[in-house]
């Protein structure tokens, strides 16, 4: 057995030490999972789930190469970093090799936080500038610096609001955004996104405000798996770096061939920009944590001119490299890139149909895995369709396909597999979701639509089987909690549960 507690005491345990805003998912029924192989995810009771979002899990989980590798190495050294060692030196070489060849300086840290908030203290001391651009609904780290750069954190109802030194530009959203396709040409929507850009940078300045760097992700994640048109970035890039303001590469989501054309998500935009900063975590280590900035010689050499230096206990330590370079390794000679392209490129043009015959999918975005299907009331008002998203993870999770929500509006399913994810299990996914959706379809005419009163619980009884009973419930609760915000929802799920499997 690999669990060392039955799962309510897990629940218990966790209820009574860990903070309820630690966040789960599916925070009404958690999963417990006990072990992880390639790209499957087991609970503790052998079921067995095809995980299509573990982006930490990069090269599959507990890939033998990577386990290898760690176990080797924890068995011969782990230290801190303050002693020479071969793993860190050998990824330094490696890793630059696939950046522009002016990027030749790797930080390494734990986490994609570290990482990003060492290039503002580091952006901040070069340039002597205080403030930050951000794009909008961006999320770039838990550090107290990060969420107050992170407008998904920072402008949440119980978030701090938006500091001084921080300037927004809207997210070149062509779907939700200010200017949207097919209103305009994807070069159209580049240029109107990149001059929203420039009246940011604008007014910043006549308001005598002095920027010292721009975060941006290559592909959005949290704000919805939103991909730019063609060339955004290289206008901002060229722009802002033509004025002494730093610009860094988010790749914590979209590096390691994630868009399966490119190692950085970046690269997607155009080969010819050159970022100041690269940030990469989360996948870089397999799940180990492990995260890296990596940057140009010359503002190295600045940050650290007076003598001052860096460290970092845990960051490139021999067990942490030993993991990073082992999933080089896999990338390199399990030829995943182009597995990725050839699977992507059919689940892309399935997803596709699926949006041809189904109302509720509005948009189909992506690049490689990493890929959002916006979920909507309506094609033509683009109204996102909140809580029949809500159901239909539900429904694919029942179905043991684990998805998750992201964006302003948690309506875009976000498909993130390992790169191991392979076209059996795209099939598999594509017409468990086309079923899904016909199912709530088939049956929508069953779900309230105003005022949940009107649907007596005699006729949700008559209904023809008990998952419809189940779902029928699921959205009657929901309307109800959201109708009474003030009710604590939680409570009654219990009851819930129990209501739906008499019936
Ligand atoms: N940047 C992006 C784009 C992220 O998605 C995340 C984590 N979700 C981070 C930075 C922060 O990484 P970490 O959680 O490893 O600190």
């Amino acid at each position: 057995r690999m669990e060392k507690l039955p799962k309510e005491e897990t629940v218990s345990l966790r209820n009574k030490h860990i903070a309820s805003c630690v966040e789960l998912f599916f925070i009404d029924d958690p999963l417990k999972i006990v072990r992880g192989a390639g790209q499957y995810m087991f609970d503790e009771a052998e079921n067995k789930y095809l995980d299509c979002i573990n982006n930490v899990a990069h090269v599959g989980h507990c890939h033998p190469h990577v386990v290898k590798c760690a176990s080797e190495q924890m068995s011969l050294l782990e230290t801190n970093s303050r002693f020479l060692h071969d793993n860190l030196v050998i990824y330094g070489k490696r890793i630059t090799k696939y950046v522009p060849k002016e990027l030749k300086i790797c930080f390494f840290t734990n986490s994609g936080s570290e990482s990003n908030d060492l290039a503002m203290r580091i952006a901040r001391k070069v340039t002597g500038n205080h403030d930050v651009l951000v794009l909008d609904h961006a999320y770039h780290g838990h550090l107290t610096s990060l969420v107050c750069i992170s407008p998904y954190k920072f402008a949440h109802p119980s978030g701090d609001g938006k500091k001084e030194w921080v300037h927004v530009v809207p997210v070149p959203d062509s779907y939700r955004g200010k200017y949207r396709s097919p209103d305009y040409s994807e070069e159209e929507l580049s240029d109107l996104y990149f001059q929203e850009m420039v009246k940011v940078v604008e007014e910043a300045e006549q308001n005598g405000r002095k920027i010292s760097l721009f975060y941006a992700e290559s592909l959005q994640s949290c704000g919805g798996q939103i991909i730019y048109p063609k060339d955004y970035l290289k206008k901002c890039y060229h722009y802002l770096q033509s004025k002494g303001i730093f610009c860094l590469a988010d790749e914590v989501q979209s590096g390691f061939f994630r868009t399966g054309s490119h190692m950085w998500g970046f690269q997607t935009q155009s080969e010819d920009i050159v970022p100041d900063f690269v940030t990469i975590g989360k996948s870089m280590g397999n799940g180990h944590p492990v995260s890296c900035l990596i940057t140009k010689k010359s503002i190295a050499q600045k940050f650290g001119e007076k003598g001052l230096k860096y460290f970092n206990t845990y960051g490139g330590n021999p067990v942490s490299m030993a993991c990073a370079n082992a999933v080089l390794d896999v990338i390199e000679n399990e030829n995943l890139q182009s597995k990725v392209i050839e699977v992507s490129n059919f689940m892309l043009d399935e997803l596709e149909k699926l949006k041809q015959k189904h109302e509720i999918i509005g948009d189909i975005r992506g690049y490689g895995y990493f890929i959002g299907i916006d979920l909507v009331k309506s094609k033509k008002t683009r109204e996102p369709a909140i809580e029949l998203a809500r159901l239909i993870l539900k429904l694919m999770r029942d179905a043991f396909i684990l998805l998750s929500l992201d964006g302003p509006y948690s309506n875009v399913l976000k498909i993130k597999p390992p790169l191991c994810f392979n076209q059996a299990n795209a099939e598999q996914l594509i017409s468990t979701l086309d079923k899904t959706i016909s199912d709530l379809r088939l049956k929508a005419r069953f779900i309230p639509q105003a005022d949940p009163s009107q649907l007596p619980l005699t006729r949700i009884s008559n209904l023809p089987n008990r998952r419809l009973n189940h779902l029928c419930i699921y959205e009657l609760f929901l309307r109800l909690a959201k109708q009474n915000p003030d009710v604590q929802t939680k409570p009654f799920f219990p009851l819930l549960l129990q209501l739906s499997s008499v019936i």
